[in-house]
């Protein structure tokens, strides 16, 4: 079949997008079980061959809103010209009601937590709630998640965690993210319970939402604002001796590795490490070691440029909190001697677990920490489930929404069989979303490994502790 002419079109993300990979072709094998986009992309490629046209402006976008940004294929450019085009169509298009609530899970959450009981209870009766899916374009068959009476940062705060923490070391900024923040307040005491019984000092600073929902909706500006405030907060408890950790895999990978692409390729970055004027100095990721590694700035300064996402924020301040941000399992199982005393295990139900490491925890390249941890306590046996390849395709809240449902559970179909044939008692999984695609389509409880570990120390994971 001959090539297809090349788009001139250099503006529009998402055909760049196209180009690039029907040029490229990997994915068209590599990708054709784990992911909607690229089945979709090469198909249309193969068609526009056979009829000589580019595919049109409709059919690029419905493209772009299959991906779910798991992360899972190779390139990170391609990732983020999808994000980019969508954030083009937000700005020529708007956003629909629906999207604007189900990416703005702090928004949501807030307002949650305002409403008086009672009209909670309301909503969540029968033809209301149907009437409400129907409206925002939920999907009828979708459970929507527990609305809990009060959040974790009320909890925090009557628990004196929003005060800075004066005279103790070690010490944590704890970014519980809006899920466990709002939603699945559980999780996140259970996070303060196991750091504070392992003798850390938590601080629950005030923050916002990582702004991964609205990107992968579109909403780059909204996204934007809520990164910047992170950051200026983050940053400075760094500067102050904090270590800031995450209990939420897609907080952690927006903060580690989305938030610095491309910023030590920046001036600004280059100037404070104190570049030569013919280099760019980038950090030496290959030899584990401290230190960089010398480019000649003639040869790379077309193609290494800070032109990502987050590039219009300080480029020193994200360079720093990506180095220092850690997820809590990564960040406990470091200070963490491997002979440490092994939790009593007690209060543990369920003896049979099996762990799955979601997509956005496996792209921090952190291991397994969560694993490690968990195979430490006496009398429960956690096997992992899932390779490298598989993902739950649930796609932060996509899952939810009428006509990518059914393909969001067909995605994750050959995981789910996975884990049917393991017959666990339960399924650990550290993302939300991941849970409660499993709550869906699978009959065993979910739990996140924190909430483990903290059954395991006798912890109750409740506002009355
Ligand atoms: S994502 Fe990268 S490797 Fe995969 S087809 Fe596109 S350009 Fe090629
Ligand atoms: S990030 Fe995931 S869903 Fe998006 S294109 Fe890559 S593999 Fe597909």
């Amino acid at each position: 079949m001959p090539p297809l002419p090349k788009s001139t079109d250099g503006s529009n993300p998402m055909r760049w997008v196209f180009d690039s990979c029907s040029d490229c072709d990997t994915c068209r094998f590599l990708m054709d079980e784990s992911c909607l986009m690229f089945p979709e992309l090469f198909r249309l490629y193969d068609q526009s061959c056979e009829n000589r046209r580019q595919p049109n402006e409709d059919a690029l976008r419905r493209l772009a809103e299959l991906c779910t940004f798991c992360g899972l294929c190779p390139c990170p450019d391609i990732r983020t010209g999808i994000l980019k085009d969508k954030a083009v169509s937000v700005r020529q298009n708007g956003l629909t009601i629906g999207a604007r609530l189900l990416s703005d899970v702090q928004r949501i959450g807030l307002l949650c937590g305002l409403a008086p009981p009672p009209l909670l209870r309301l909503l969540r009766k029968d033809p209301i709630e149907k009437a409400f899916k129907s409206r925002i374009g939920i999907d009828p068959k979708r459970r929507l998640p527990p609305i809990p009476t009060r959040h974790f940062f009320s909890w925090a705060k009557r628990k004196g965690l929003d005060r800075p923490v004066v005279d103790r070391s070690p010490k944590v900024a704890y970014f519980a993210g809006c899920t466990a923040g709002y939603f699945f307040p559980e999780i996140a005491i259970a996070a303060v319970g196991v750091l504070e019984r392992n003798g850390i000092a938590v601080h629950v600073p005030e923050q916002q939402c990582c702004g991964m929902p609205l990107l992968l909706e579109g909403d780059q500006e909204t996204a934007l604002d809520r990164m910047r405030f992170n950051l200026n907060v983050l940053v400075g408890l760094v500067r102050e001796g904090y270590t800031p950790v995450c209990s939420c895999p897609t907080c952690g990978y927006a903060l580690k590795v989305l938030l610095q692409q491309g910023a030590c390729y920046s001036e600004g970055y280059q100037r404070h490490i104190q570049a030569e004027t013919g280099e760019i100095r980038i950090p030496d990721r290959q030899s584990g070691k401290p230190g960089f590694v010398s480019l000649k700035k003639s040869m790379y300064e077309n193609l290494l440029i800070d032109d990502g996402l987050f590039s219009g924020l300080d480029p020193i301040g994200r360079m720093e909190l990506a180095a220092r941000v850690q997820d809590v399992g990564e960040y406990l199982l470091g200070r963490m001697p491997e002979n440490a005393p092994a939790p009593a295990s007690t209060g543990m139900p369920h003896r049979r677990m099996v762990y799955f490491a979601p997509c956005h925890q496996r792209e921090q390249e952190i291991g397994s920490p969560y694993e490690t941890l968990l195979a430490r306590i006496p009398s429960l046996s956690v096997q992992r489930v899932g390779s490298a390849m598989d993902c739950c395709g649930m796609g932060g809240s996509l899952g939810f929404k009428q006509g990518f449902s059914e393909r969001s559970l067909a995605l994750g179909e050959r995981l789910f069989a996975k884990i049917r044939k393991a017959a666990p008692d339960a399924i650990v999984t550290d993302c939300i979303s991941c849970r409660l695609q499993f709550e869906h389509a699978l009959p065993y409880p979910v739990f996140h490994p924190l909430q483990v570990l903290a059954m395991a120390m006798g912890q109750r994971g409740s506002f009355a502790s």
